[in-house]
């Protein structure tokens, strides 16, 4: 099975560094998720596929079956652009997972509520991990939580 994909911030250190765009993120995703090559569900074994054009999943060459990349990940279903994601990741391992929301909001130029629910989702992920300790409280709605190491 595939497992959920996060980026390393080595991975975020170049893909800033060389200004990589959307369809390089998708990839990355998606060589992660595939590193010995795309499995189709439905002929049961690895094909070529290739990139639909503006949308975030590949086809099989051989049968046509959609694959997305983003799903099972913290990406799945959302409409920001995967690149804003990854800059928000670095920006939020970068700071120990100490920058605002309101930081987030202004660095990546989205809504609050975008931010919020994108730091919500990365140090979800990032506590679930246990890549760093982290403590997190939160009044928005109503949830408190408290995660970490420590
Ligand atoms: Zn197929």
């Amino acid at each position: 099975m595939p497992t959920d994909y996060f980026p390393t911030l080595k991975e975020l250190n170049l893909f800033i560094e060389y200004n990589l765009g959307e369809d390089t993120a998708l990839e990355i995703i998606l060589y992660n998720k595939f590193p010995n090559g795309v499995f189709c569900k439905t002929c049961k074994r690895v094909r070529r596929h290739h990139k639909e054009r503006k949308r975030r999943s590949y086809c099989c060459d051989y049968c046509g079956t959609h694959m997305h990349p983003t799903a099972g990940t913290i990406f799945a279903r959302s409409t920001t652009p995967l690149t804003l994601w990854f800059y928000a990741i670095y920006l939020i391992q970068s700071s120990g997972g100490k920058i605002p929301a309101s930081e987030l909001q202004r660095q990546l130029g989205v809504t609050y509520k975008c931010a919020w629910r994108m730091k919500d989702k990365i140090c979800w992920h990032v506590a679930l991990q246990k890549t760093y300790s982290y403590k997190y409280s939160s009044k928005v709605n109503g949830r408190q939580y408290q995660l970490g190491l420590v």
